[in-house]
């Protein structure tokens, strides 16, 4: 069997234990009878276990032309669309509003560019599980008052409940990459509108990170005028507001 030849700059690390392909295959409800799309299918290791669950419903996206014609000859009865996620019409590739989930052992390189995109996406999108880098998943999943809490926290659970679900050590792929995994799942909130402008809201929620060890005063300085600026909650980190807080003041900054 030809294998593909793993290219770095496609973040190509592939899985190299069944045990935890299946496990990530089984972090997605496996009755619900919701079409899957796996983003970056390599070699089909996870794709394998999500053709047992879901069948007919599964397609996968990989921008790999090797890749692509690696999984036709292996598994030829998958869906698998040569082309790269960030630019893929999901309107075109899931026809009408009705809902998917995405899945994937993702490329970490790109990997905030995938999520925002889910983000952008969030009334189709119920659930996003699957594999990324430790670090990015432990900061998507820490909650306020934790140091690695920052944007990409609030962002996503602004819409999303994050479950860290496992730790995933770099000796279980080939090529291992550099840093250690862990697999995440991101399940849809009851949150329908944020309740402000939502472009406002990243925009300060952007700026206030920015500069994380100032307070907030110093960093949204431009933002402020003399009937707000000393209120209290300017004293404070970033890091220890909740979403709901970070709603509050962009409506305080935006209706004053
Ligand atoms: N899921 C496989 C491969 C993981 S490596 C496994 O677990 O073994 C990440 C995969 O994402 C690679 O196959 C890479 O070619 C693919 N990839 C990288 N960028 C992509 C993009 N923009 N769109 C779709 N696939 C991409």
């Amino acid at each position: 069997m030809i294998e593909v030849h793993a290219k770095k700059r496609l973040g190509q690390h592939f899985l190299t234990d069944e045990g935890v392909a299946k496990a990530i295959a089984e972090t997605l409800p496996m009755d619900n009878g919701l079409p899957v799309l796996e983003i970056g299918p390599g070699m089909g290791v996870l794709t394998k276990y999500l053709k047992e669950i879901h069948g007919e419903r599964l397609t996968a996206v990989e921008i790999d032309h090797e890749s692509v014609e690696y999984l036709m000859r292996e598994l030829a009865d998958v869906k698998v669309i040569e082309g790269d996620f960030l630019k893929l019409d999901l309107r075109t590739l899931f026809p009408g509003d009705g809902d998917f989930m995405v899945i994937g052992n993702y490329p970490y390189n790109i990997s905030s560019q995938i999520f925002f995109k889910v983000l952008e996406n969030r009334d189709r999108i119920p659930i996003c599980a699957g594999m990324i880098q430790k670090e990015v998943a432990e900061r998507i999943a820490a909650g306020p008052g934790n140091k690695t809490y920052g944007i990409t926290s609030v962002l996503l659970q602004a819409f999303y409940d994050i479950e860290y679900v496992m730790t995933v050590h770099e000796h279980v792929f080939n090529p291992p990459p550099k840093v250690k995994s862990a697999v995440i799942r991101m399940t849809r909130n009851g949150r329908k509108s944020l309740g402000c402008d939502e472009k406002a809201f990243i925009d300060i929620v952007k700026r206030a990170f920015n500069q994380r060890r100032k307070t907030m005063r110093n960093s949204l300085k431009q933002l402020l005028n003399e009937r707000i600026e000393n209120d209290d909650v300017f004293n404070r980190r970033p890091e220890t507001l909740s979403v709901e807080e970070f709603v509050a003041l962009t409506n305080l900054i935006l209706n004053h």
